[in-house]
């Protein structure tokens, strides 16, 4: 019963704790989670966003305030309008406008001549006819004055060219042909991959149409973001003026997406976040707290049954033994005594018992004190562990008696027992130190008869006890039947 409570308590406090663990581990989690995404959208990704911005302005829009300068410079106006004469000059002005702001290439496309001149000079003449020159004639259709074109360029070393081309037009507003600066974007390229590669951002930019203009070499090649079938349903929150943040689902992941309109380059920029991949640390520590709190748990349930154990056996020996010599109890002795008449009677082997006490303890108490006494008790016992057997069951009837019960031991070698016990205690020379005399005591001895119980044994020990006593003490009395 007892043990089968113990049972109920120790599996109803692991469940107790392993729910506790499990619900601070999951409150920890999702607070973790909620801090994350809140970090990501309010501090990470804006933040990425401004970064980029300055890089851009730092590596674009200074090339593109170059190139609008170029367009509107009166000389190269009137150079186009004064029929392209001296090529020298131009040659000149685009060289040191290349030198000057450390450009790849600076061009100028008389619309005219059709002539497409360079830092190094004329270098060709354009014709729709040719791919390479494709870019030109789609330009000049273009309704804004500017823009910006990636491009391989076979004349310029088959590098990718950030061209950045701006219109030109004469004092009556008619476009008279284009101008602009050509860099290599390997450094925008490393950028972005930096962005992709420590933050795991994806970063592209955007025209009106929602055409990537630039974005990190990869294998997609992903013209317009409205072939993205997700991103094609938001197309008119990414392209809009004012930054936000745009949460979408893809292939069953979360995505967050920051959009920040630049003005100088009338493009959008994108900066998407993939949110999975900053919440792995979060799951990981998720997992960890989890088995270090599961591992707590066991540990602290461990320590639990332990206790419960070893207190356990602590509350069953001191409920059968006596605190003061540590012999059984009465109870106990009881309880043990019976179990053996029924084995011996079973088995036909005899059982003997001896009961004894000590003579003139009250003597001993009142001139010596109580805890002599007690010592003389304890000292008693031990005695009684030493000259007894392991077989044999000893225990202290209460005051200043004592039991034996022996097993497999008839009257005759009962009374030899009874006797050795009896010199033993006179002649002990720990009882002999602590009460400055001997200690004695006085013995009945019975042995099992057929007809005997528990009591019927005891009730013949006791008088033999008795018979002991009245006798003159420090003797061994036998009680046959
Ligand atoms: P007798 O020889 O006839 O047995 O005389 P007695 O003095 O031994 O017997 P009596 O029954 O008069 O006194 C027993 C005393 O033992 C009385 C009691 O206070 C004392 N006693 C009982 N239990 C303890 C104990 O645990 N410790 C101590 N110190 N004394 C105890
Ligand atoms: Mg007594
Ligand atoms: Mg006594």
């Amino acid at each position: 019963m007892r043990i089968k409570n113990n049972f109920y308590i120790v599996i109803t406090i692991s469940i107790l704790m392993i729910a506790l663990s499990i619900t601070i581990s999951l409150i920890n989690y999702m607070v973790s989670l909620r801090s994350t995404e809140a970090d990501l959208k309010t501090r990470s990704l804006p933040l990425t966003v401004d970064n980029i911005y300055t890089e851009i302005q730092k590596h674009v829009i200074e090339p593109n305030l170059v190139a609008s300068m170029m367009a509107h410079d009166t000389f190269l106006q009137d150079w186009l309008i004064n029929d392209e004469q001296n090529s020298d000059k131009i040659t000149r002005y685009l060289e040191t406008i290349k030198n000057k702001y450390g450009m790849f290439v600076t061009f100028l496309v008389s619309e005219k001549t059709q002539s497409y001149y360079t830092h190094n000079g004329f270098l060709e003449h354009l014709s729709p006819s040719k791919p390479n020159n494709e870019w030109y004639f789609k330009f000049k259709k273009l309704q804004g004055d500017n823009e910006i074109n990636l491009d391989f360029n076979n004349n310029l070393d088959n590098s990718l060219i950030m061209f950045i081309n701006h219109k030109i037009y004469d004092h009556n507003y008619h476009y008279v042909g284009a101008t602009g600066i050509g860099i290599k974007v390997s450094y925008i390229n490393e950028m972005l991959k930096r962005f992709r590669q420590e933050y795991n951002f994806t970063v592209m930019f955007l025209n009106e149409q929602g055409e990537i203009v630039l974005s990190e070499r990869t294998d997609t090649k992903v013209q317009n973001i409205s072939a993205i079938p997700e991103l094609n349903l938001l197309m008119d929150q990414i392209i809009v003026k004012n930054s936000r943040i745009i949460e979408y689902q893809k292939n069953g992941e979360t995505y967050l997406l920051k959009t920040k309109y630049i003005p100088e380059l009338n493009l959008y920029l994108l900066v998407e976040a993939k949110l999975d991949y900053f919440i792995q640390d979060v799951r990981q520590t998720f997992y960890i707290n989890l088995t270090l709190s599961l591992i707590a748990t066991m540990i602290i349930v461990l320590i639990i049954v332990r206790m419960i154990k070893g207190y356990n056996k602590k509350l069953e020996f001191m409920a059968r033994h006596d605190s003061l010599t540590r012999l059984l109890n009465r109870n106990a002795f009881n309880d043990s005594m019976h179990d053996f008449i029924l084995l011996s009677k079973r088995n036909l082997t005899p059982f003997s018992l001896i009961f004894f006490d000590i003579d003139n303890f009250k003597i001993i108490n009142d001139t010596l004190g109580h805890q002599t006494g007690d010592a003389v008790l304890i000292r008693i016992a031990e005695v009684l562990k030493t000259r007894l057997r392991r077989t044999d069951i000893v225990g202290r009837w209460g005051g200043e008696e004592f039991t034996v019960g022996l097993i497999n031991t008839d009257l005759e070698n009962a009374k030899q027992i009874a006797e050795t016990l009896r010199k033993s205690f006179e002649e002990d020379a720990g009882l002999l130190h602590l009460c400055a005399s001997s200690v004695t005591a006085s013995f009945g001895v019975v042995m099992l008869s057929a007809d005997d119980t528990v009591d019927s044994l005891l009730s013949r020990a006791d008088s033999a006890m008795y018979k002991a006593k009245e006798s003159g003490k420090n003797k061994v009395e036998v009680k046959p039947f």
